[in-house]
């Protein structure tokens, strides 16, 4: 069935609603880039609200059944989904890296770092166990259960198009609810093999649908009573947007945004291990992750200084190529428009002063003139008052912004907009331990330099970084994504209360 599936997606991209590939009908598509080359290599389409209305209706008659299915038998469907992925995991890879442009290995542990939550919500039905009181008040036991709350959705960006679908639907889809996934329209095709994998596990029809499309989509998963949460990453704007629309129709939402993450460098650390780090976390994935490491801040005059020498010395050695060349140390943006649109940021940082130390601009890989590729640019002297301090670049650039005292660097995370992730370098116990406590962040590294959290606890940032009170994967996923029932109960039932007109207490 997989093989059949597969050859059946042609060129122009489909849905996958109800267990089957649909065509599009809405007659709008957007292009699919290859952006190591810079051509088009698919297109998708955008759904209408008449098609995603039809996703809903399939994901809630399919409901029905699947919630009613033992937490363990829907356990096992997610742990042959394993075996699966484990199985195609090189040509996932490869579809993932010539969509999206991140290197294989990079897609590979893309992929990995989903596998990792369907891991963890295979051991579901621990989760949903609930609570259990006995003899409470006289005779009386109360006890809780966790239901699936039915139709779920979650709208994910193009930067993790595998990881951020997983952890979407993983605990969702464990829990007993229907996912209906609006992934990115720019590299969709990874999430739609996903959804043909489920179906091959044993996944019935209907349980998984794929709609593909633009804000016409997501304003109907956002609207439509029928869908009861949504699960949102994205840039902040849209967060915000999807989190107070979804809220104003009656639904649970968690929405995770932007990110500015910051590393601190105290004069005590080991500055090689830093750097490694800091190119690392800073130009992977050509910079486009949220928990990219985008500024550097060292503590006093002499470990600048250091640092600074050392991040120039080893930009100049980074290999920029195509996703599928084995020696790249990153591949291509997405698109040309996060080209100009990053190149405009590090304009905007010349001009208001910023010291640039390399310039990624106009960067051309040999043989692939037409892909979407930036070198890495690193500025030094960025004062927090610089647009690039404050704005999310998402790409290739990192900058060093000064600080005297530890003090001072506590306060620039703490104070950003954004609260992601942080990380802190430094072999002091004391230091680390008091910045771990205070740091106005989600997320903390200390000597890591990206701390997404391991698939059992949980992921969010905080401030502009994240809308909603739940964060995702760990034992937050299953709270989000079911409801608590409580139930409190009397046995045997012929002990006589008479008529009471007081709130009844325990005793
Ligand atoms: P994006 O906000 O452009 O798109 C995210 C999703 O929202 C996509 O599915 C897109 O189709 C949809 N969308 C876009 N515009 C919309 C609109 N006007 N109305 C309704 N839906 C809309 O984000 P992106 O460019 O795909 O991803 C990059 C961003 O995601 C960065 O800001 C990055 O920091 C952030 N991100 C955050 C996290 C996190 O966990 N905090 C993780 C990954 C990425």
């Amino acid at each position: 069935m997989t093989t059949q599936l597969t050859e059946t997606k042609t060129r122009e991209l489909t849905h996958f609603v109800g267990g089957r590939h649909v065509a599009g009908t809405s007659g709008r598509f957007s292009d699919v880039y290859d952006p190591s080359t810079g051509e088009v290599q698919a297109t998708v389409p955008l759904a209408s609200a008449a098609e995603v209305g039809a996703a809903i209706a399939n994901a809630e008659e399919a409901q029905l059944e699947w919630g009613a299915w033992n937490p363990q038998r829907r356990a096992r469907v997610l742990l042959k989904f394993l075996q699966l992925v484990d199985r195609d995991m090189d040509s996932l890879a490869r579809l993932l890296s010539s969509e999206h442009g991140k290197t294989i290995a990079d897609a590979k542990g893309d992929i990995q770092r989903g596998i990792e939550v369907i891991e963890f919500a295979a051991g579901g039905p621990h989760l949903l166990k609930g609570e259990y009181t006995t003899s409470a008040g006289t005779g009386i036991d109360v006890y809780s259960m966790r239901q699936p709350l039915g139709v779920v959705a979650g709208i994910t960006p193009f930067n993790f198009p595998a990881m951020i679908p997983l952890w979407k639907m993983g605990p969702a889809l464990a829990a007993g609810n229907s996912f209906i996934l609006k992934p990115s329209e720019r590299d969709p095709s990874v999430p739609l093999r996903i959804a043909e994998l489920f179906l091959e596990a044993g996944l019935p029809a209907g349980v998984l649908n794929v709609v593909n499309g633009d804000k016409t989509a997501v304003d109907v998963l956002l609207t439509d009573d029928r869908v009861k949460a949504i699960g949102f990453v994205g840039s902040t704007p849209i967060a915000q947007y999807i989190y107070e629309t979804a809220a104003a129709h009656g639904k649970r939402a968690q929405c995770f945004g932007g990110a500015k993450n910051h590393m601190i460098v105290m004069p005590d650390a080991d500055l090689d291990q830093v750097a490694d780090a800091l190119i690392g976390a800073g130009y992977g994935s050509a910079g486009e992750r949220c928990m990219a490491i985008s500024v550097a801040v060292p503590v006093g005059k002499e470990t600048g200084d250091a640092l600074a020498a050392k991040l120039a010395e080893r930009v100049k050695g980074l290999k920029i190529g195509h996703s599928h060349d084995e020696n790249a140390d990153y591949g291509p943006l997405i698109n040309a428009d996060a080209v100009t649109r990053v190149s405009a940021a590090i304009q905007a940082g010349i001009d208001e002063g910023a010291e640039l130390l390399a310039d990624g601009r106009g960067h051309v890989v040999e043989g692939y003139e037409n892909g979407f590729y930036l070198g890495p640019t690193l500025f030094d002297n960025v004062t927090t008052d610089m647009s690039i301090y404050q704005e999310e670049v998402f790409g290739p650039v990192l900058i060093i912004t000064r600080v005297d005292t530890y003090e001072e660097a506590l306060r620039l995370p703490s104070e950003h907009k954004y609260g992601n992730g942080v990380s802190i370098y430094t072999r002091d116990g004391d230091t680390a331990r008091d910045f771990s406590a205070r740091v106005n962040t989600g997320m903390v590294g200390v000597n890591v330099p990206i701390p997404v959290p391991i698939a059992y606890h949980t992921f969010g940032g905080w401030k502009k970084s994240g809308f909603g009170d739940l964060n995702q994967h760990g034992p937050d996923s299953f709270r989000f994504y079911t409801k608590t029932k409580t139930v409190t109960s009397r046995w045997p039932s012929g002990i006589k209360d008479g008529t009471s007109f007081v709130i009844p207490t325990m005793h």
